[in-house]
């Protein structure tokens, strides 16, 4: 017997077909703040062969779905780093990479880095290890589309409601702030 959809579950089904086309085509765009950085190679060349999963890299942030924050970042490097994030189209991930994007890792009493990236930007998934191994990295994109295709990869989301939270934090440790306004 045939059934005709109500709204809701019509919404459900094409939720489920958008996220299915989001998580196997993923462009990333690879900020080299830190050590962690030296690992993206051997994960999107022909040895660990990213490309499998539909990754591969963005040339620009406008073209990019996931930011990667490959290990610590300076403050200097910080203002960088939401700059890129907030020209990248929604809906938008971030992955943070290594020790340092968790906790500060080893430099964790430095003067110039910041200790805890989803302080400043949202971060949806962590890689922990002091560096990850591209096995890790390779992980942590599975994780991040298991995220995506039930709809909790949501931290793009979380800074627009939270954007007042995550501006003062931001403007705590980036003393010299000019930046264009965030224009969605
Ligand atoms: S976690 Fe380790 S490898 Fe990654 S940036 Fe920090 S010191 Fe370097």
């Amino acid at each position: 017997m045939n059934r005709a959809f109500n709204d809701r579950e019509s919404q459900k089904i094409l939720d489920i077909i958008k996220n299915f086309a989001r998580k196997n085509s993923l462009f990333i765009l690879a900020y080299g703040t830190g050590c962690g950085a030296i690992e993206i190679p051997p994960t999107i060349t022909s040895r660990y062969d990213a490309e499998r999963f539909g990754i591969r890299g963005a040339a620009t942030p406008r073209q990019a779905d996931v930011l990667l924050i490959t290990g610590y970042l300076s403050v200097k490097t910080l203002k960088r780093v939401i700059r890129a994030y907030e020209q990248m189209q929604d809906p938008k991930y971030v992955m943070g990479f290594g020790s340092c994007t968790i906790n500060g890792g080893m430099y964790w009493d430095s003067y110039n880095t910041i200790k805890q990236l989803d302080k400043y930007i949202p971060v949806d998934v962590y890689i922990n290890g002091c560096m990850p191994r591209p096995e890790a990295v390779i992980a942590g994109f599975v994780k991040l589309q298991q995220l995506i295709q039930q709809g909790k990869a949501l931290g793009w989301k979380h800074y627009k409601e939270n954007l007042e939270w995550y501006r003062q934090n931001q403007q705590k440790v980036i003393k010299n702030w000019r930046m264009p306004d965030y224009n969605w």
